[in-house]
């Protein structure tokens, strides 16, 4: 049936296009209800389109126009929950979701949301048991820590901490450690709403023994240490050993907290990695608590982890607060399963994602890089000048900000003047975004970089690229 563009009434009703049998595998595929209520919007759009005489003459078939409802369907259904693919050089890339699991934490989390569990529930004495308690053992085989609780994040584990070992006593910490994390997460914020009183001292590059003994008062609480993860400081400075300062601690009946951030579990130098200190050594040092995360080096699912001396786990497992902190039964059987596979180191690199993608030679990368780069090429065609290049990434998510991870990319320019370069790479950025499975990368340089460490689906990410469609130009 053509219709006139300009003649509404041509328009099928609601109740024939619900009939039609174009509309039903729709009705099937997203119920009746949506279907309903997708094809009054739709016609409700046409007719406006008719008033304002902007609509182009097309056959306005049942077919057509259940065809259009189609797209508006799957669109609205469409997960808001999207892979992509992580090319932007960052690879513990906070904003992307952190440390990627294992095949083993994947199985657990599978088993975890498909059957009932014993998260808390002691098997052998058929009584109530400890969520904790399932990952206990291994926490202290890996850390030497005399016990464990877990809850949602290390902003979490530091609050807690905070809030059951200070409140309503001082907190004494060196000026050179009061960090933001990103987001809204401070050291003083944070332990003013853990209710401990802040007590800085010392200066921003030196702090000294004396500082922290001539700040000890009987209204102290805790000493405090944060590894300072997301920047460094350089040059004339000075801290106290971890070592030293929980002698000082110990001396005056207080507890030496420390956050660690990261908090690797081993040593990452045997990897190539920068140094980073291990949770075991900041114990053995003396800290008396130790808090980090699940999701940074350790590559496991978001989580905070706070370990130490068991009474004092055991006065922050009393705290109120930490039925509002606690984790859930997939974070916890994910965080058991990476935790197994620290037992055995030498195969580590091999089956945790993040070490494996963060110890990826740079030769490999740039084999990779080398492979994918007459694709991308003639993907783009003749606007765009595609080369491989040695890129620089990051480990991400605060953790040695500084280091580097010399790495590879596709390196895109458009061919047109520098005065329009900007808007060309924002048109393809944008286009890579629109693909099925966004492209993320990074613009530097006058150029737009596809760091290739993370690509591990080198197949999909080439049977998707056709589709690519840079809109506002002849590329
Ligand atoms: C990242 C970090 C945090 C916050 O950890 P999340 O797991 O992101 O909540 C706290 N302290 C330090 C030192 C960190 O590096």
């Amino acid at each position: 049936m053509p219709s006139s563009p300009a003649n509404t009434a041509r328009l099928p009703s609601i109740d024939s296009l619900l009939r039609s049998p174009a509309c039903q595998p729709l009705a099937e595929r997203y119920g009746r209800d949506a279907l309903l209520s997708t094809l009054r919007q739709l016609l409700d759009d046409l007719r406006e389109s008719v008033r304002s005489g902007g609509l182009e003459a097309i056959e306005l078939t049942p077919e057509v126009l259940a065809g259009r409802a189609g797209e508006r369907l799957s669109l609205q259904h469409r997960s808001r929950v999207r892979r992509v693919f992580n090319l932007t050089g960052t690879v513990l890339h906070t904003n992307l979701g952190r440390a990627l699991l294992p095949e083993e934490a994947i199985e657990a989390v599978q088993m975890a949301a498909r059957y009932p569990l014993n998260l808390e529930f002691d098997l052998r004495s058929g009584k109530r048991g400890d969520r904790d308690d399932l990952i206990e053992g291994l926490i202290r085989e890996l850390t030497g820590a005399e016990a464990v609780t877990v809850v949602n994040n290390n902003a979490a584990a530091v609050l807690l901490a905070l809030n059951s070992l200070g409140a309503r006593k001082e907190g004494i910490i060196s000026r050179g450690e009061l960090i933001e994390i990103g987001g809204a997460f401070r050291i003083p914020d944070i332990m003013a709403r853990a209710g401990v009183k802040l007590h800085e001292v010392g200066t921003t590059n030196r702090t000294h023994a004396k500082d922290y003994e001539a700040a000890i008062s009987p209204r102290s609480g805790l000493l405090m240490r944060v590894h300072t993860s997301n920047y460094s400081i350089q040059g004339f400075t000075t801290q106290v050993p971890t070592a030293e300062l929980a002698q000082l601690a110990h001396q005056h009946g207080l507890p030496l907290l420390e956050d660690l951030g990261s908090g690797s579990l081993l040593d990452l130098t045997r990897w190539g990695l920068p140094a980073e200190p291990t949770v075991r050594q900041a114990l053995a040092d003396g800290a008396d608590i130790v808090t980090f995360s699940g999701d940074k080096l350790l590559g496991g699912p978001q989580a905070g982890l706070i370990v130490g001396r068991k009474e004092l786990i055991a006065r922050i497992k009393k705290n109120p607060l930490k039925r509002a902190l606690r984790v859930d039964k997939l974070t916890l059987a994910a965080l058991e399963a990476v935790l197994g596979l620290y037992r055995d180191p030498d195969r580590l690199a091999e089956r945790l994602p993040s070490l494996r993608l963060l110890t990826r030679p740079q030769t490999e990368i740039l084999a990779q890089a080398e492979r994918l780069r007459p694709s991308l090429a003639h993907v783009l065609g003749e606007g765009w000048g595609v080369v491989v290049l040695p890129a620089l990434g990051m480990i991400g998510s605060g953790s040695q900000p500084v280091a580097r991870l010399p790495s590879a990319a596709l390196c895109v320019r458009p061919h047109v003047s520098k005065r329009l370069r900007g808007r060309q790479l924002h048109a393809l950025e944008a286009a890579l975004r629109e693909l099925p499975i966004p492209v993320l990368g990074r613009i530097d340089d006058d150029a737009l970089w596809l760091d290739l460490r993370q690509l591990d689906d080198e197949v999909g990410w080439l049977a998707q690229l056709s589709q690519l469609a840079i809109g506002g130009h002849a590329g």
